[in-house]
Parts: C-alpha cells; sequence; structure tokens
C-alpha cells in the first residue's frame, strides 16, 4: 500500500492514540510506502521530518503539487521536479502580472516555491486577477475559505502523484489517498482509492460524494484513514493485528530519576561486590534521592557495565533497602565499548566542547552517533517498562538528549522532564552539531526543560526558533533573582513557554545548589580542623590566592596562570607575599584531548616558579590531582582570594563551596569569579572578571587581593545568603514543582489537548 496523504486536519491530526497507532504501522509494516502531500512549502516541512514521533515518509509532495522531493534526503526529485519548473515562469514575473493586489488580497507570508501564495475571500478574486493568472499560463487554486494559488498550469497535490506513481512503476490499485480541505479534490479525481477523513471541508466531501472509491470517514484525522485502511481490506484485518505494536504494561514506579551515575559505588571485597554510598562531592545524587524519602514508589536509572566476568547481570537492584523501602535501582547494562564510545569519547569529543561553545574543538562521527542512540533507545525502553501511568520521569544532561524521542512514542501518557547540567549554547553555536534537529525534536517532547540560569534558557529557545515553527507563549523577568546586564551571561526576560510543532513545552531557570548542612557537618570534624590548623602554619605569612577545577579547556587555568605571572611582573610587592594555589584534577588517562593543554600548564607553571621563587616562597603551589572534599573544605576556609575564570561554565560549584565555607566560618575572603560561568548572574557580590581579556584578569584579581575587610565581609555576607536559600533541597523541590506546574493559560491548555 502507497499511503499519500495531506498533513494538516489528516496524517497530523486525529486523537492521541490513533496517531500513534497509525505511526506505529506504517513504522512496522513492511509493506506501507508513504508519501505527504502538503500545501505547507518544504521548509515547512523540515521540522516535521526530524520529528521522532512521526515516520520519515519515501516522498514528500509540497506546495500543492509543485515541489517534490527525496523524504529522507529532501533532494528533488529528478525529471519530475524539472518537468515542473518548466511550466513555473518566476515568482517574479506572477507578482509583476498580478500587479497591485487588490483589496483584501494579502501575501502569505510563509515559505513557498514555483508557487505564489495569498490570503483572501472568495469573493476578493477580482476577474482582473483571474484574467492575469490565465494570461501567465498559470492555475489558480482556492481552498479552506483562505488560502488562494497561483500554481504551474496542470500543476496540483493530485497530477503530481499521479505523476509519481507512474514513475515509480506502482500499480494504481495498492496506492490510497487521503485529505480534508478542497485543495485535497485533486488527489481524488486521479482513480485511487481514497478517504475524506471526519470533519472534512463541505466542498470535498460534496465533491466526492458520488465517488465510490471514496470513503467518508466518520473518525478525524489518523482515525479516519486507520478506518479507511480497514474498509478497503489493504493490509488484511491479519496484516494490521500483525504489526499494531504490542502496548507496553505500566510499572510501578511513580517519579524517575534517569542520571549517567548509579545512587552507590561498588566496590569488590574479598571477591564480593559490596554497594555502599558515594562519596561523590557534590551533594545532587543525595538530593534527589531525598525524594525517596517519604517511601515514594520510583526507580533511579542509570547504566552499568555488564561485564559476563562478574556473572549474571542483575539489572534490578535495591539501595539502603532499610530506608528507600520502595525505591528500585533499575539498571541499564551497556559493554564497556558502549560505555566509552557513549559516555566518555562521544559525549567529550562532540557534546562538551559545542556545549561550551568551543564548536572548533568538536569531533563528530556518524558511527559514535548510532552508539549513542542505541544506548538513548535502552533507556528510553527501561523506563517505559519501569514507569507508573503518568508517572513523572526526569531526566539528566546531554548523554540523554535522546530519550524523550523514544519514550514518547512509547509512553504518551507521562510527564517528561529534562534538566541540563551544563552550559546550553546559542543557535551560533549549535547548530554546528549534525543532529541537531534530531535532538531539538527530541527535546521538545518533554513537558519541561531546565537549565541553570535565564541565558541558557533562551539561547535553547533560539536554537528551537531556527528549527521548527514555534510561537512564545510566557516571558518572565530575570530580575531580581539573576543578574540582568551585569554579566556576560546576564539577561532581563526569557521566554518559559512555547508552543512547537503542536506541543506546549516549559522551561525554567533552577542553579543548582549546595548541600550547606553537609559542609557544616565537615566543618565541625575534629580532623578538618587539625588539617586547617595545619595549613595555617604551613601557610604562615603568605595570602593565598586559591584556583581550584577539573583539567579542561573550559576552565581557563592557562590564562589565569598567564595572568598571574602579568600581576607579579606589575605588581612586584606582591612577589613573596602572595601564592596562587592551584588544585587541578587530571582528566581520565583514556582522554587523550587533554594532554596537550595539560603539557603547556605545566611548562607555564615551571616558567613562574623558575622566574620569580625564592627560598621560602614558591609564586604557584601546583596540585595536579583529586583532593578529597574534606580537604578542599580545609584549603577554601584558609583562602584570600578564590579566583574562579572558566572561559564559560555551565555553573560552578566550587565557587559557591567557597562562599558557604566562608559564610560559615565567619571568613572575610573575596570570590573573583568569572562573567562566563552561569554562578555569576546568581552570585551578587562577586568580583566579575572577563577571562578573554588578560588586563581584565590581572585588575579584577588585584582588586581582590586589595579589597578592605569591611567590604569583603559585606560582600560575602550577600554571597552567603543566596547560597544558603537556595541550597540544593530548593533546587530540587522548586524544579519538580515547575514540572507540576499547569500550563500558562487555558488557550494553551486546549490546544495541548487537541494536539
Ligand atoms: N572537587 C573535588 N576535589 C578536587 C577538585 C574539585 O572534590 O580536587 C569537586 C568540587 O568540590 C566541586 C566539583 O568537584 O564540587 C566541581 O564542580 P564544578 O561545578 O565547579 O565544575 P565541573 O567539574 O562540574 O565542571
Amino acid at each position: 500500500m502507497l499511503l499519500a496523504t495531506d498533513l494538516d486536519g489528516t496524517f497530523l491530526a486525529g486523537s492521541a492514540e490513533d496517531r500513534l497507532r497509525l505511526y506505529q504501522l506504517i513504522n512496522s509494516h513492511p509493506d506501507i510506502h508513504l508519501i505527504y502531500v502538503t500545501g505547507r512549502g518544504r521548509e515547512s516541512v523540515l521540522p516535521l521530518l526530524s520529528d521522532p514521533t512521526l515516520p520519515m515518509p519515501d516522498y514528500v509532495i509540497c506546495d500543492v503539487g509543485a515541489t517534490i522531493v527525496d523524504g529522507p534526503n529532501q533532494q528533488p526529485l529528478q525529471p519530475l521536479q524539472s518537468q515542473i519548473d518548466l511550466t513555473w515562469p518566476g515568482d517574479q514575473a506572477v507578482l509583476e502580472a498580478l500587479g497591485a493586489l487588490d483589496e483584501g488580497v494579502e501575501r502569505q507570508d510563509v515559505p513557498q516555491e514555483r508557487r505564489c501564495s495569498f490570503y483572501c475571500t472568495f469573493d476578493a478574486i477580482s476577474d482582473r486577477f483571474r484574467e492575469a493568472v490565465e494570461a501567465l499560463g498559470c492555475d489558480l487554486l482556492y481552498s479552506a475559505n483562505r488560502y488562494l494559488d497561483v500554481l504551474p498550469r496542470g500543476v496540483n497535490k493530485g497530477s503530481t502523484l499521479k505523476r509519481l506513481v507512474e514513475l515509480l512503476d506502482i500499480d494504481p490499485e495498492d496506492v490510497f489517498v487521503a485529505g480534508d480541505t478542497l485543495n485535497d479534490l485533486s488527489l481524488f479525481e486521479q482513480g485511487f482509492k481514497g478517504v475524506c477523513v471526519g470533519r472534512s471541508e463541505r466542498p470535498l466531501l460534496e465533491a466526492t460524494a458520488n465517488n465510490t472509491r471514496v470513503l467518508h470517514a466518520s473518525r478525524e484525522g489518523c482515525g479516519g484513514v486507520l478506518e479507511a485502511i480497514e474498509h478497503f481490506g489493504f493490509l488484511g484485518v491479519q496484516g494490521m493485528q500483525q504489526h499494531a505494536q504490542p502496548a507496553i504494561e505500566p510499572g510501578r514506579s511513580e517519579l524517575l530519576i534517569v542520571y549517567h551515575r548509579l545512587p552507590y559505588e561498588e566496590v569488590i571485597e574479598k571477591g564480593e561486590i559490596k554497594r555502599r554510598r558515594p562519596s561523590s562531592p557534590n551533594g545532587i545524587i543525595p538530593t534527589l534521592m531525598s525524594f525517596f524519602d517519604d517511601g515514594r514508589t520510583g526507580s533511579w536509572v542509570a547504566w552499568s557495565v555488564n561485564d559476563p566476568k562478574r556473572g549474571p547481570f542483575e539489572e534490578y537492584t535495591q539501595v539502603d533497602g532499610g530506608r528507600y523501602p520502595n525505591l528500585t535501582v533499575s539498571r541499564v547494562p551497556l559493554t564497556k565499548q558502549e560505555v566509552d564510545t557513549f559516555y566518555r569519547s562521544f559525549s567529550k569529543e562532540a557534546f562538551w566542547p559545542l556545549l561550551h561553545t568551543f564548536w572548533e574543538r568538536t569531533r563528530f562521527r556518524e558511527d559514535h552517533w548510532q552508539v549513542f542512540l542505541r544506548v538513548n533507545r535502552s533507556f528510553a525502553e527501561r523506563v517505559a517498562r519501569d514507569a507508573a501511568h503518568g508517572a513523572t520521569v526526569w531526566l539528566h544532561d546531554y548523554n540523554l538528549w535522546m530519550v524523550p524521542a523514544v519514550l514518547r512514542e512509547l509512553r504518551p501518557d507521562l510527564k517528561i522532564a529534562f534538566f541540563h547540567h551544563t552550559y546550553f549554547p546559542s543557535a551560533d553555536v549549535f547548530n554546528v552539531v549534525p543532529w541537531r534537529r534530531q535532538i531539538i525534536a527530541s527535546l521538545l517532547q518533554c513537558d519541561y526543560v531546565g537549565f541553570h540560569i535565564p541565558r541558557q534558557v533562551e539561547n535553547f529557545v533560539d536554537v528551537v526558533r531556527g528549527t521548527v515553527p514555534m510561537r512564545a507563549l510566557e516571558e518572565t523577568s530575570a530580575a531580581p533573582r539573576f543578574l540582568t546586564y551585569g554579566c556576560a551571561v546576564g539577561l532581563d526576560r526569557y521566554t518559559t513557554c512555547i508552543e512547537a510543532g503542536n506541543r506546549v513545552v516549559r522551561m525554567g531557570a533552577h542553579p543548582v545548589g549546595l548541600d550547606v548542612g553537609r559542609i557544616e557537618r565537615i566543618l565541625r570534624r575534629e580532623d578538618i580542623r587539625r588539617r586547617m590548623e595545619e595549613l595555617r602554619r604551613e601557610l604562615e605569612g603568605t595570602r593565598v590566592l586559591l584556583s581550584v577545577e577539573r583539567l579542561d579547556y573550559t576552565k581557563g587555568t592557562l590564562e589565569k596562570l598567564l595572568a598571574f605571572e602579568k600581576l607579579l611582573e606589575a605588581h612586584p610587592e606582591l612577589q613573596g607575599g602572595v601564592s596562587l594555589v592551584t588544585i587541578c584534577v587530571p582528566a581520565a588517562r583514556e582522554m587523550s584531548i587533554y594532554r596537550t593543554l595539560q603539557t603547556q600548564i605545566e611548562q607555564v607553571v615551571g616558567r613562574i616558579n623558575g622566574r620569580f621563587s625564592r627560598v621560602g616562597w614558591m609564586p604557584v603551589q601546583f596540585f595536579f590531582r583529586a583532593v578529597p572534599f574534606e580537604e578542599l573544605i580545609a584549603y577554601y576556609a584558609m583562602t584570600d582570594v578564590m579566583w574562579i575564570t572558566p572561559l564559560r561554565d555551565g555553573l560552578n560549584l566550587v565557587s559557591k563551596e567557597f562562599i558557604t565555607v566562608q559564610g560559615l566560618t565567619d571568613g572575610g575572603g573575596v570570590l573573583v569569579l568569572s562573567e562566563f560561568a552561569g554562578a555569576a548572574a546568581e552570585l551578587k557580590g562577586a568580583i566579575l572578571t572577563n577571562p578573554h581579556d588578560p588586563d581584565d584578569l590581572v585588575q579584577a584579581c588585584y582588586l581582590g587581593l586589595n579589597m578592605g575587610g569591611a567590604e569583603a565581609r559585606a560582600r560575602l555576607r550577600q554571597l552567603f545568603d543566596v547560597v544558603q536559600y537556595y541550597d540544593n533541597q530548593r533546587w530540587a523541590e522548586e524544579f519538580l514543582s515547575a514540572v507540576d506546574m499547569p500550563m500558562p493559560n487555558a488557550d494553551v491548555a486546549e490546544t495541548r489537548q487537541a494536539s
């Protein structure tokens, strides 16, 4: 069967169940070929071709028959396209011949090719207009009580479909057409079997009333198409049933956290696998776990390496069964190679640099993308099995970008929320990624998409706007919570609800917070107090500039070291009195992309120390290793100026940790922070610096070192207020309640229902 279907009102309409059933049938049945036949221009069809919920058509006939392209690669189908082109005089010739437009006739402001499209009432079409079209050798087509098209002579949906059927040498008896408005009439005039779906335009129903090969279906959209497939017996009853996808039985989980890491660490003790709470430095895992404190039934879905040498793979395990009796850890098995590709190399080489605006460092590989898709599908299938009806699924970070696409199809009932833990760039950068349409189409299957700060939300909207037709439904002011014009990642207003591709998606800014209580507990520990005293003695007489970060080109470590060298040159009085303590956590050995950076950093550190060191004073104390979180706390307490200079950062937790430690110990340390870190938009009171400007880096650091005690303390109080109030618990609660919030207004809710 070749299904040639109109889109709006037909293939894109009908109840959610009918649409899903028809799309799944087409995807799974080997004998169904699909052609979209639409009045839309080619560009307006593109978003549908990357919509993961829609089947990919073999061909697309657009512009009411004037354009015909291949579905998967969107190239014109020759020789048919050339034949049509020969009969089109050209847009300018047509517009010139039509002259000044009559009153009530207006050019349509939508993509169109090889036709000129207008809005008007039927009565507004003057004889002069008709005569001009006739003289041009073109056709006129009026439909849906508002669209007027000037088309190449003899070109319409039906004639182009007929030519295609002949070109493909398909038996006309196997062709089945579907439509709902008068501009579909030509489809029904070629002798094919067809269906006018429920609520078709009356003139179309009248014009096809005596056509015995056309069914007037009762159900709308896809429902009508399904009704007609059965009516004409195209696939036989068995054909339809065999290829109907078995419905997935909902699981039990009400809340599903889908995270790249398990909520426990596995250690092997005496040959046995033991699971224990993670020693992870940041508090996100415990925060997310706290949602299950009240006995809520849920799943934590994460990958785990399936190593047959370790025995059979356990798909479901528990974590702390006493405390979380209803929480299941749902493990998605991945091979070691899949983990290496999906998680380590691909994500780090393709998406990490892109997201942080270092697009020239990206390396895209189609074979790696295929692994990424496969792994994301496994996650989605697992969530689809575990989730209860109407459950909330909270997906974390870009490694899982393609999960919503698969999940929405498997489980339309779920509430899907996504949080980005990294930066998110604007379209100028994001559009470099070869699979941008698929990624955005997948994210638009979510109900809610969260980011750290308003700028990242708006960048996402910027990308969406260039990918699919969208309408902003709600805007929110960034102030007073966030900086507006005060930093490079500030913004005054941002979009928090959009309608795109028949769906309504809400968005929000939620900067991750800290577990302040945990830091408080660490500070009370006897061993940490001793360590602090030790450090105090060791650092006696030296003012401490502290820098803490992972080895990564996004962190601006090299730029900071060069600035420190300049600072010592420009202010010789600082020599002997200030040390830059740098804790830089090396990347995993297999991440070769970081090797050059490490060598460069080591060279600069060597040079500075070689130039300026004196007996008893080392300008740069460089630790190329991870320091346990507890020890880091001791360093934060000893610090005079915390110098954090990422060239780009999603948020930056280190800055918040420093503020917390200083706030809790009544310290007077100063935070000098890059205005390109997400945290800059939130942390009012920090000295902001532009790490792309070498002079500014030096000046801001100098300002920090010379700030008076009273000002430093006042700024710290302001900063600590923010960090203490917006802690990790508030972050998670605010996020989940935003996910649960109703749509902004009734209109929107209706649109959503209708879709
Ligand atoms: N960290 C640590 N030991 C180190 C260096 C860093 O435990 O030697 C922790 C630090 O306390 C912070 C996290 O690693 O919680 C880094 O988070 P951040 O948001 O600053 O940067 P990211 O690495 O996520 O880009």
